[in-house]
């Protein structure tokens, strides 16, 4: 058995902070303490350098085929940007086909997924509900999918209010959760028209066609349901000021809510819609006010959202531009998985707005305990050694062109960013070394268990 000794680092949790040394042996953290000693061992030096759990990304895309358009990364791709990123866990959305069952969609998925270079779980989207894919839930809790998505939008993927409720009461039994988009479908559609016929085709429709109510209405509707179901729930990419707000409302008469946000929501603005490139921040949710960052940045700080997930959903420009005078057709989504890290350390721990352990338990902790990872999300005995060596004396700047996902473009093309991932280990083995590439499919299917949602 292998074991590798990262010596003079300062050990971060969601819990606290010390400088510690910690031993590897196998895949498992084996020790955590001051001068620890292994003869044989190889030595990771950390001096000056934090030892971090590996990051989790609760939300991503790979490989995902959108309107006839596939996305630009599939798990080859998309898990090696993430794991130099600092990601060693991906939790992506398998989904069900139009007709197709939930076991063939997972299927599919542990067969794109095989070869990745970060470990990865799967949420199950449920496109359509019935009395088929309500029998199948237990066998997918089997084989360590306990946690699925609803989607409120979009066609051959929208379900219905009814739909919810039912999915609600049945995944709440086997303690999972249902993550939804939230977003009003029928009202949004009618205002893309609405927004056409005033004259505005190109990128800065999208904004327009889906404000903050669009999200609000159907997130205070979903808290409802889920009243009605007495059933936690999970909200994905949460982005307004006023869908926190209806969140937390259900919150305070002691619903189990969960919220999930994401980095463009936090550091961009509907601004950019007015770019050259304006395409390129078509995603939906759509990109908000400085008003609505602000309050999801205070939202961090006082603990009231639990996650940060990417949806790393990419497109190339040639694939968005093709519809730049027609933002209803622009495939949604954009690229992060790679620097979910870099941007919260940056512009969250380094402005004074989180701490480390906040950006720890944002990043890694919440997400494991809640999503049925036990063995992850803190540098401790017994826990997995998938762990990130961050060292903040690195700066550098995002680019469209300087990053690992095989996709053309980043929303973030511009940002400083400080601190990355020197060295990330993955079940006890070195994937990223220096910054760079070591050894790549070192991933593994995570069989996660059932929802702590205490
Ligand atoms: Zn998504």
């Amino acid at each position: 058995m292998s074991s590798i000794l990262i010596k003079n680092g300062v050990v971060i949790n969601a819990s606290g902070r010390a400088r510690q040394d910690v031993l590897i042996e196998g895949d498992k953290i084996a020790a955590v303490g001051q001068s620890l000693t292994a003869p044989g061992a190889e030595m990771l030096d950390a001096e000056g350098c934090f030892v971090l759990p590996g990051f989790i990304d609760t939300h991503t895309h790979f490989g995902l085929e959108v309107g006839g358009a596939i996305t630009a990364d599939n798990f080859a791709s998309g898990s090696k940007a993430a794991a130099l990123g600092g990601t060693t866990c991906v939790l992506d959305f398998a989904t069900q086909a139009p007709g197709g069952s939930l076991q063939q969609a997972l299927q599919n998925w542990h067969a794109q997924a095989q070869g990745a270079s970060c470990n990865y779980g799967f949420h199950m989207a449920i496109a359509h509900w019935d009395e088929d894919v309500r029998q199948e839930l237990p066998t997918m809790v089997e084989q360590g999918v306990t946690s699925f998505k609803m989607y409120m939008v979009y066609d051959g993927l929208k379900v219905d209010d009814g739909q919810i409720y039912s999915a609600l009461q049945e995944t709440a039994k086997l303690d999972t959760l249902v993550g939804v988009h939230c977003e009003n479908w029928e009202v949004l559609l009618r205002r893309i028209r609405e927004v056409q016929l005033s004259g505005i085709t190109g990128p800065e429709g999208h904004p327009l066609s889906r404000p903050n109510a669009v999200e609000a209405e159907a997130v205070a509707r979903l808290m409802r349901i889920a009243e009605l179901a007495q059933a936690p729930c999970y909200v994905v990419h949460l982005s307004t000021a006023e869908g926190l707000e209806e969140a937390l409302r259900a919150r305070a008469r002691g619903q189990k809510v969960f919220l999930e946000t994401c980095p463009q929501y936090l550091l961009l603005t509907d601004a950019r819609y007015g770019d050259a490139d304006g395409a390129k921040f078509v995603m939906s949710p759509p990109l908000r006010k400085a008003v609505d960052t602000e309050a999801l940045w205070q939202a961090l700080q006082s603990g009231q959202i639990n996650t940060i997930g990417t949806d790393h959903c990419s497109f190339t420009m040639a694939q968005k531009n093709k519809f730049v005078q027609d933002f209803s057709k622009i495939p949604n989504g954009a690229a992060g998985v790679q620097h979910r890290g870099q941007l919260l350390y940056t512009y969250g721990v380094c402005e004074g707005r989180i701490t480390l352990e906040q950006m720890v338990a944002l990043l890694s902790a919440n997400a494991a305990k809640l999503f049925g990872m036990p063995d992850y999300g803190e540098i401790a005995p017994g826990k997995a050694a998938d762990v990130v060596i961050w060292d903040p004396a690195y700066e550098g700047c995002i680019t469209d062109t300087n990053t690992a996902h095989n996709c053309d473009n980043s929303p973030y093309a511009g940002f400083i960013v400080k601190g990355r991932a020197k060295d990330v280990l993955l079940h006890g083995e070195l994937a990223v070394q220096g910054g760079s590439f070591k050894q790549a499919g070192l991933g593994k299917y995570i069989h996660r268990s059932r929802c702590d949602f205490d």
